[in-house]
């Protein structure tokens, strides 16, 4: 077992200083499986990075920053009643937290729940449709905030081309409303998905708003090449054609070296997200990768000799089996062989980042 995140850590350092000079006040986005590099770990990268803030997806994301990162904490996902059944208050209500408000209905509970001067943001509700108040509701929210200390604004926008005007319509709504004058110093403006260009825009076009980009994938993984992915290869065997092998015991489409490599089901290889190809077209040249596709083989992301090669079967919990069909050069056991790999749902063995 060892699928290894190999991090070239000078690359990737000089990556996230000009990313985070590149978006003026840049918030780091840590969550999940930490973009595969682990939440511990992007919460010391930001603790040294400088920055004075960073967003994490959920309450109980705040066990792994906390203690890592010195500086304030946003919790994207809005509170709910429901959570401090999952998180110990000392940390949801620690002084560094900042909540997200999404609804009317939860400022009662919360104002009561959490202590004097609480920070909060209230999130409005963009053309996501995920969380936020309408923008009718934000003269209630302003007259329901009681002991809560609300510091500014957040919208979550949708990975379009063009997002500033929906921002800037956002900025306008919360500059406009009751809201406004019942923050204490000047409003911070939390954004997603704005280009560092449209970032800057937005920032001189509402000089009375702090606009603060949330950046998760721009930053973590905006260089590709300042990492790559391998599999160990644990075992090697000769396999004729119509010889039947693996679970499945599937014969052969021809016959070449059947490799077993580190990283499986359990790791997330194999394991697709939904897809997002949204046109005809993307969808027709996937299907259409040809080869051994024909013979119902599934195209693998480990690469030997250049090529991306097929999956004998469905990988195994922890292992895949490759075919390397013969006249390819083999690979030895003990090699590592590159995968391709989706940052955000795999789960590494080791991280090498020297
Ligand atoms: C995940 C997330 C982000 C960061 O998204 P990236 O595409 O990784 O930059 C920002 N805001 C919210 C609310 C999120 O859930």
């Amino acid at each position: 077992m060892t699928l290894t995140l190999h991090v070239d850590g000078e690359r990737w350092r000089a990556h996230l200083r000009g990313t985070a000079e590149l978006y003026d006040g840049i918030i780091p986005v840590i969550k999940g499986n930490g973009y595969g590099f682990g939440n511990r770990a992007l919460a010391r990268r930001a603790d040294w990075l400088g920055t004075d803030t960073v967003a994490v997806g959920t309450y109980a994301e705040l066990v792994d920053v906390l203690p890592r990162f010195g500086g304030d904490i946003h919790v994207m996902t809005p509170w709910r009643p429901f959570w401090a059944d999952t998180v110990r208050t000392e940390r949801m209500y620690d002084p560094r937290v900042v909540h997200t408000v999404s609804r009317v209905e939860d400022l009662d509970l919360l104002r009561t729940e959490a202590p004097e001067g609480t920070r909060i943001v209230v999130e409005g509700e963009t053309s996501m449709a995920r969380h936020g108040v309408d923008r009718h509701a934000l003269t209630s929210v302003a007259d329901n905030l009681g002991r809560l200390r609300l510091i500014g604004f957040s919208i979550h926008l949708p990975l379009s081309e063009d997002n500033l005007a929906e921002a800037d319509s956002w900025a306008a709504a919360f500059e406009a409303s009751k809201l406004a004058p019942a923050v204490s110093g000047t409003p911070v403006f939390t954004v997603s998905h704005l280009t560092d260009r449209e970032v800057r825009t937005l920032a001189e076009r509402r000089p009375g708003l702090v606009v603060r980009p949330r950046v998760g994938t721009a930053l973590w993984l905006g260089d590709r090449g300042a990492f790559r992915v391998t599999g160990l290869v644990i075992d090697s065997h000769v396999v004729e054609r119509g010889e039947r092998i693996g679970y499945r015991q599937r014969p052969m489409p021809v016959g070449g070296t059947v490799l077993i490599v580190s990283g499986g089901t359990s790791h997330g290889i194999g394991l697709e997200a939904p897809t997002s190809a949204s046109t005809m077209k993307q969808r027709a040249t996937s299907v259409a990768k040809g080869g051994l596709g024909a013979a119902g083989l599934a195209l693998s992301p480990f690469t030997v000799a250049g090529k991306q090669r097929w999956f004998v079967e469905p990988p195994h919990m922890q292992a895949s089996m490759i075919l390397v069909p013969a006249g390819v050069a083999v690979p030895a056991v003990g090699e590592e062989v590159e995968v391709d790999v989706r940052m955000t749902t795999t789960t590494f063995d080791a991280v090498d980042a020297p």
